[in-house]
């Protein structure tokens, strides 16, 4: 089944780390905005089974609920959705209201996911974020009262100034909350983000990597104390609330992106929409071609997506699945330069399942990066 992706890219600011495909919201760009999304998804829709709907940004919140009513009923329109369709809406804390919530229900949301990033209050002026820790604390308890049984709160670790204590102290308040589903992030700083200035400017440092990886340990553990289970390296859920849409990004699966800058991904062909706003909006508005970069992926590509984002997952990498698919010996063919994390225990493998400990997770990228030396398909 497919998954269907809506990018929404306005916000009421822009943080000083933010690197996503976003801009100010401006009331009439939004409008003419959600009519060239009605545009795409018409002209896309092939009447094929989906059963996910997302909308990510920017801040879809900021949407009004007759917005992601048309966007949804578009959709439906399109495409098969199954009657239990999962539809998340992110959600910044400030944008929400009792009366909002409710219209974004009855449009058919039935997961939100809020930005929360912390639960301190100077951590958040420090990232610029327009919430407090207490008005995500009431936005997560009006979620609740508006009737959703299916939110997350996203937190971001290894913050400028943040110590241990501090980090942990944003987790147990996140636990203390209950949500269904938690992402945590660290903070990544692209070179030219204005909060890597502010940060020299301030002499606001970051903790030491070992303190990094014991943030992250330590928040896990908590977690899997509270009920919760680590399904992929930056996400655990209550059982039976992981994120069936995300889920797709690592599990070789299928997508169709919607919206300026979306990604899809189809019968391994993966393509990109225009990435500008106003000219998306043209683009979709006079008929004219909406993705600008596609091309097919190469079986070694192919290979390694299905490697990088299966060993992203607690559970791992069924190598005999693997091997079925891509026609190869991914054991013969990685083991050597495996070696050194199995014998770490960063890497575990029983002979058919292959996946990273916890340990290994905190350096999966160098992990990952093994089946980029060598090419094992043609
Ligand atoms: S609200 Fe989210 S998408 Fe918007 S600027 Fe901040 S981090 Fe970026």
């Amino acid at each position: 089944m497919l998954g269907l992706y809506v990018h929404i890219p306005f916000c009421s600011a822009i943080c000083n780390y933010c690197n996503f495909n976003r801009g100010l919201f401006d009331a009439s760009l939004k409008e003419q905005y959600v009519a060239a999304l009605g545009r795409e998804i018409a002209l896309k829709g092939d009447g094929s089974s989906a059963d996910t709907i997302f909308f990510g940004g920017g801040t879809p919140s900021l949407l009004e609920p007759e917005d992601v009513r048309a966007i949804v009923t578009a959709l439906r329109a399109g495409f098969d959705v199954s009657s239990d369709v999962e539809v998340t809406l992110e959600a910044n804390p400030e944008t929400v209201s009792p009366e909002r919530l409710d219209g974004f229900r009855a449009a058919g949301v039935n997961r939100l996911s809020y930005g929360v990033q912390s639960f301190r209050d100077e951590e958040l002026g420090r990232l610029s974020r327009l919430h407090s820790a207490a008005r995500a604390v009431e936005a997560f308890g009006m979620a609740r009262a508006a009737g959703f049984d299916n939110v997350s709160l996203d937190l971001m670790m290894w913050l400028p100034q943040q110590s241990i204590e501090y980090w942990l102290e944003s987790v147990d308040r996140l636990i203390d909350l209950r949500p269904d589903h938690a992402s945590l992030y660290i903070l990544e700083l692209y070179p030219n983000a204005p909060l890597r200035e502010t940060m020299a400017r301030s002499k606001w440092s970051l903790a030491p990597d070992d303190d990094a990886a014991e943030m992250y340990l330590e928040a896990m553990q908590r977690l899997d104390r509270a009920g919760y289970s680590q399904y992929e390296i930056s996400n655990v859920a209550i059982s039976g609330f992981e994120s069936r849409h995300n889920l797709k990004y690592w599990t070789d699966g299928e997508w169709l992106g919607f919206g300026c800058g979306a990604h899809s991904t189809r019968h391994h062909v993966r393509w990109k929409n225009i990435s500008s706003t106003t000219e998306y909006i043209a683009a979709a508005t006079s008929g004219g071609h909406l993705d600008v970069e596609r091309r097919e992926l190469t079986p070694q590509e192919a290979l390694e997506e299905a490697l990088f984002t299966g060993l992203r997952l607690a559970r791992g990498i069924d190598i005999n699945a693997v091997n079925a698919r891509y026609n190869v010996d991914v054991w013969a063919a990685y083991r050597d330069e495996l070696e050194r994390f199995l014998e770490t225990g960063m890497v575990i493998y029983d002979g058919r399942v292959l996946r990273l400990s916890r340990a290994g997770m905190l350096v999966a990228n160098e992990i990952m990066s093994l089946f980029l030396s060598t090419s094992v398909v043609d």
